[in-house]
């Protein structure tokens, strides 16, 4: 893994045209103060306006986050949105997909959301988001065991819910989530790749954490590029890193000048 750029862009360049795939928080913006803090930012707006509007790029925002709130941060024409992991989409032409069923998912969240509420009812530090097409618990700012405690409480309740078999249960640090089985960035990106798709183009992946691996190793597979972005060298199949957010922003802003 190399923060040297050069070579990279120098190879994006040759190829022409490139396919990014960019996650949000963590990526392409800070993370906000709670997951449902939606704040657009507009430099991240003007950037991503420019990349959609350049003829070598298409550009793709896969975010663990509902649709409805990537709409609201990413408010750009042409881009191709996908809200929950990819479950939820909006097309570069503005159509809504939906690539599961929600009369099977949400019975499933509407039986275990109760549950859930009250299992971390009474402990400091954790925030219950329900995402619509999936559910997760935060318990970033909850005590060490505590947290390991709750999560595996509520982690069982999940597996052993009826009709379970539909959803996959992500965990991840201090943090838990259930939603469809097709809810992964890596099938998403396959889905996208196969969907529409865009000749000679060369597939990147910038994102920051564990679902984005997921998407790294399909990135790869397919002959693309992954790029992680994180503050310290980590285990990870990506082949560069980025800092920070603004580092990757940065980036964004040469390669558009320099294909
Ligand atoms: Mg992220």
């Amino acid at each position: 893994m190399t923060t040297d750029l050069e070579t990279l862009n120098r190879h994006l360049a040759d190829a022409g045209r490139v396919r990014l795939f960019l996650d949000y928080d963590g990526t392409l913006a800070d993370f906000a103060p709670t997951p449902d803090h939606v704040t657009p930012d507009p430099a991240i707006i003007s950037l991503l306006t420019s990349l959609v509007k350049h003829p070598h790029f298409k550009v793709a925002i896969i975010s663990g986050r509902r649709l409805e709130h990537v709409q609201k941060l990413v408010p750009v024409p042409g881009i191709l949105l996908a809200g929950t992991y990819g479950i939820e989409l909006q097309t570069p032409d503005g159509k809504h997909v939906d690539r599961a069923e929600y009369d099977i998912v949400r019975p499933i969240l509407d039986d275990l959301k109760p549950r859930w509420q009250e299992l971390i009812a009474g402990h400091e530090g954790f925030y219950l988001e329900d995402k619509d097409w999936a559910m997760a618990i935060h318990a970033s700012f909850a005590v060490d065991d505590e947290a390991d405690q709750v999560l595996a409480s509520a982690r069982h309740m999940a597996v052993e819910a009826p009709a379970s078999a539909a959803l996959r249960v992500l965990g991840g640090h201090k943090f838990l989530e259930i939603g469809p089985r097709l809810a992964h960035k890596g099938r998403t990106v396959e889905y996208l790749l196969d969907r529409y798709p865009w000749p000679g183009a060369l597939p990147l992946y910038v994102g920051d954490d564990d679902k984005d691996e997921e998407a790294f190793e399909v990135i790869k597979t397919q002959g693309g590029i992954a790029i992680l972005v994180s503050s310290e060298p980590r285990d990870t199949v990506a082949e560069y890193r980025l800092d920070a957010p603004r580092d990757t922003r940065r980036w964004l802003k040469t390669l558009s000048h320099s294909i």
